[in-house]
């Protein structure tokens, strides 16, 4: 029996799911993200399965696309679905198990889960004749002028019988950037994007975003196939892109595997995938199998977790980088994304905020992919009390008037802005740079404030005295900060440039160029082609790294830190081959080494490191609270190893 509040709660989320599909489907702009939808689409469906009660409009019943009226409508003549979807492992191990039930030899055909806009390709005698989008599942739209714009549909085929393909319409990621940068609004995704594309009347604009086309079934054919496999194969033979991933697997630990090294690499591909599908291989076992009224109960999709999410943004903060440089950050009501907690996120810079069309107090949607920082993509929803985001023309911190360079501002107060000069200390004390130990950015403050400490060298020039007098200053912190001091000042080049922040030089380009130049005395006298030579350094850096020691000031606060006794070592070269050959991948917190000294170690004694587990990996190096990739390399049988052990494999002759 289902009592009233139950119906209501579903009536609720009919509603808003059926909003959201318009915004969606009719208006290729959605105003939540996928997770958020899918959780309320979740709930319905349990709803539903715990009562057994369907109402007759639950979108749960039918395929979500709309017809847009402008275009020319085309009735399928082959009924198409949508896909069903497992949650987690133990419910794919299920579903495998019930295939099993229907043939116990069945293996399974393993495809990528294009994120894009599915299309209906049509043939005969050899040329293309139709597309059309999947739309209700019977009656989809024509889009045939549309999609002919696609380089990778072919318009002749060898094969003369009458065919109809199915395949995803999709915007590879660098077609995306590359369209956004002159985009008078830029696309939040690639998805909207290939959507956006193909649903437009004037097939011009829809050429201007250089979609792609990935083909992964045949719906018709006068040939008779076998399986998804023979499928892919006569796809291939008549020049088809199928992607560059497919396989057989013959249980559901060989997918699962599978599905853990994408889902490791996702954010690295060219274009958005969103899970992967599972297909019973053998066609008469599937017959059997059968279908729903809203997909094929032989195939499965397991989604991977959303990366993206739509949050309020409820301010934005200017913050002044160790160049100047003053960047906003967006203060977001905190949200659960992919493993962690975001409240903040890149904005970049003015124009971006502008493109974006984003302001406070408006619903904005956030993506976090693996490592990278969070950022924001783009306006979901503004409000009544929405307010525009302003420019600052002064410095947040020191007040002076700021600079403008293309869409970047700066703070000229290179020598007097308290945030710009606390951020550039705290940069060349920290772990890769001049490794100072126990000095946080609070330290730097108080140093700051209360010892007037300016410049790199002046940190060199701190007496016991005088920090023995600062708050909460004990004498052995005073001891261990001198210490600290000292050791740094015999620091190899790589850090050393690391360390004296250069404008948007990172650790790997400091290293690349101690790896090229040598000395320090090579970098100063190079020319602007030497620098920009090196591969990995591009134009604008290669100008930073450029017009730096070309700068008064910084040559001589260099000269100020030989005149503490700062020495230059060479870099060091490897030290032994023990690693050679060897890929390591390092997860977690270590007990006695940072993870940056790690990979020296290893990188010193030959070996590679990476930042994710394949079948390439030789060794997880993990520590305390390794997460996924410990996980991963559990699943995939890569050896796992203690900090402990690989010290004891060096020691080993
Ligand atoms: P779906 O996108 O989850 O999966 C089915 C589709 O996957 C197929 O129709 C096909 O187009 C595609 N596909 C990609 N690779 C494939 C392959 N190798 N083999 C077969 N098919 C493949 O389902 P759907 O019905 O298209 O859309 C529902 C989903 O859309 C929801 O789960 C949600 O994530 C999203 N959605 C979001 C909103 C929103 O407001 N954010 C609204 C509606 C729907």
């Amino acid at each position: 029996m289902i009592d009233e509040k139950v119906k209501d709660e579903m009536r609720q989320l009919i509603d808003k799911i059926n909003l959201y599909n318009y915004h969606y489907y009719t208006l290729d702009n959605p105003i939540v993200s996928d997770k958020e939808y899918d959780e309320l689409y979740y709930r319905l469906v349990d709803l539903e399965n715990q009562y057994n009660f369907v109402f007759p409009n639950s979108p749960t019943q039918r395929v979500g696309d709309v017809v847009l009226k402008n275009f020319t409508k085309h009735k399928h003549e082959f009924r198409l679905y949508s896909l069903s979807k497992v949650r987690d492992f133990d419910d794919l191990e299920k579903w495998v198990a019930d295939m099993r039930k229907f043939d116990p030899s069945t293996n399974f055909a393993l495809e990528y889960k294009y994120d894009g806009l599915q299309l209906v390709l049509e043939y005969e005698n050899g040329l293309f004749v139709r597309a059309t989008t999947r739309g209700d599942g019977n009656i989809g739209e024509d889009v045939s002028l549309q999609v002919k714009t696609i380089q990778a549909v072919p318009l002749k085929i060898s094969y003369t019988g009458r065919l109809i393909v199915q395949g995803e319409g999709m915007m590879t990621k660098s077609a995306l950037k590359q369209y956004n940068k002159t985009a008078e609004i830029p696309l939040k995704n690639a998805r909207n994007g290939v959507a956006g594309a193909i649903r437009n009347l004037d097939p011009k604009e829809t050429a201007k975003r250089k979609l792609d086309f990935f083909c992964y079934s045949i719906i018709f054919c006068e040939k008779k196939f076998k399986t998804q496999e023979e499928m892919h194969e006569f796809l291939i033979e008549n020049k088809f892109n199928v992607g560059n991933f497919f396989h057989i697997c013959k249980t559901a630990e060989e997918i699962e595997k599978f599905i853990l090294e994408v889902g490791e690499k996702k954010s690295r591909l060219e274009i958005d995938i969103d899970g992967m599908v599972i297909k019973v291989n053998n066609v008469s076992v599937r017959e059997e199998i059968g279908w729903t009224n809203k997909f094929p109960k032989w195939a499965m999709a397991f989604k991977f977790e959303a990366e993206e999410v739509s949050t309020m943004l409820k301010d934005v903060i200017w913050q002044v980088g160790r160049s100047g440089k003053v960047s906003p950050t967006a203060i977001l009501e905190p949200v659960e994304l992919a493993g962690a907690t975001i409240s903040r996120a890149t904005l970049n810079n003015i124009e971006d905020i502008r493109k974006k069309d984003v302001y406070v107090n408006s619903r904005v949607f956030i993506r976090r992919s693996n490592e990278v920082i969070p950022e924001v993509l783009g306006l979901a929803e503004k409000y009544d009390n929405s307010k525009k985001i302003e420019e600052p023309k002064t410095c947040p911190c020191c007040g002076s008037e700021l600079v403008k360079k293309g869409p970047l501002i700066f703070c000229p107060n290179h020598d007097g802005c308290k945030e710009q000069i606390v951020s550039r200390l705290t940069h060349f004390v920290s772990r890769e740079a001049f490794n100072i130990e126990g000095v946080s950015e609070k330290t730097i403050i108080q140093l700051y404030e209360d010892l007037s400490l300016r410049h790199f060298s002046d940190l060199y020039k701190l007496t016991k005295e005088e920090l023995i007098n600062l708050e909460k200053f004990q004498e052995k912190k005073a001891e261990n900060l001198l210490k600290s001091l000292e050791k740094s000042k015999k620091i190899e080049f790589s850090r050393f440039l690391y360390g004296i922040g250069i404008s948007e030089v990172g650790i790997k380009t400091a290293r690349d160029l101690a790896k090229n130049f040598k000395t320090l005395e090579n970098l100063q006298n190079a020319t602007f082609e030497q620098i920009d030579e090196i591969e990995d350094i591009g134009e604008i850096i290669a100008q930073n790294i450029f017009d730096f020691f070309k700068n008064e000031d910084n040559l001589k606060e260099i000269e100020r830190l030989f005149d503490v006794g700062v020495e230059i070592l060479s870099e060091s070269g490897p030290q032994s081959e023990k690693f050679k050959g060897l890929n390591f991948v390092l997860t977690g917190t270590l007990e006695n080494y940072s993870r940056s000294e790690m990979t020296k170690i290893i990188e010193e004694n030959g070996g590679k490191t990476s930042s994710s587990v394949s079948k390439n990996t030789n060794f997880v190096l993990a520590g305390a609270e390794a997460g996924s990739k410990l996980d991963k390399a559990k699943a995939l049988g890569v050896k796992i190893i203690s900090e402990a052990e690989i010290l004891k494999m060096l020691e080993e002759d």
